[in-house]
């Protein structure tokens, strides 16, 4: 199934708090193609979850078309899926060097599932799988294809936490996990790697990148005014306030 968001970009997955095509645990899984191989940013809840494979299937393609998966950090709604879609498309998993490090061991302490279950978020019983992951330097830059990739740590939400610049033909795309949503919110969450000074400093960050499409991992996509969001965001930070929490 899916979303085509425009021309070789999908929505491939998205749950409850987002456009609920799959799973409702799922966050947003971004496909985009590079026109050399395919990336997935973010995988889903699983730990088996097929709807990105279906998605692009549907679009004309393999799973083996898979280049890379890349994560934005390792929350189980995000990175809980990875090993099954590794597995699945032979494509390496990579990640800041400390969601590669607790996503690689299972390390559910780390990555907050284990508060996460004791709160209720998760079903009972949800099992985390752990996945192989290859560390990404802040500020590491690639290119695939059509695109060229830059990664940039943004802690905030949690410790371990990544965004992905995508240029491609003139335009860019920030895939941004849960750093920052639709109308500059943010997503503060009762857990030790919860920084509001971290998360005023990536606003800033994300302030200082060219981009047009701001595409986190819920709550809605904005394709041409994206950088908007983070204004809003950033110049709250700078007065010393929070911005409002997303999906609230
Ligand atoms: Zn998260």
């Amino acid at each position: 199934m899916g979303i085509r968001l425009e021309d070789g970009l999908w929505l491939a997955a998205s749950g409850r708090s987002g456009s609920h095509i799959s799973d409702p645990y799922d966050c947003d899984v971004y496909l985009a193609d590079t026109g050399d191989g395919l990336v997935l940013v973010d995988t889903g809840v699983g730990p088996a979850g097929d709807a990105p494979l279906s998605c692009l299937r549907a679009c004309g393609f393999s799973p083996a078309d898979v280049a890379l998966i890349l994560l934005t950090h390792g929350h189980a709604d995000h990175a809980g899926n990875a090993c099954h879609l590794r597995e699945a498309t032979g494509a390496p998993v990579k990640a800041h060097p400390a969601c590669a490090r607790a996503v690689s061991r299972g390390d559910t302490a780390a990555i907050a599932l284990d508060a996460a279950l004791a709160a209720g978020l998760y079903p009972p019983g949800y099992r985390f799988r752990p996945c192989p992951v290859e560390p990404l330097a802040d500020g590491q830059t690639f290119r695939l294809g059509r695109t060229e990739w830059l990664a940039v740590a943004t802690p905030g939400h949690c410790d371990g936490h990544m965004a992905y610049l995508m240029r491609k033909e003139g335009r860019g795309y920030l895939f941004a996990g849960d750093s920052l949503f639709l109308g500059g919110r943010v997503l503060l969450q009762n857990i030790p790697d919860c920084s509001i000074p971290a998360y005023a400093k990536t606003a800033d960050r994300l302030l200082a990148l060219d981009f047009d499409a701001l595409l986190p991992a819920h709550f809605g996509v904005d394709l041409s005014e994206g950088k908007s969001h983070i204004e809003k965001a950033a110049a709250l930070f700078h007065a010393l306030a929070v911005p409002p929490q997303a999906g609230r």
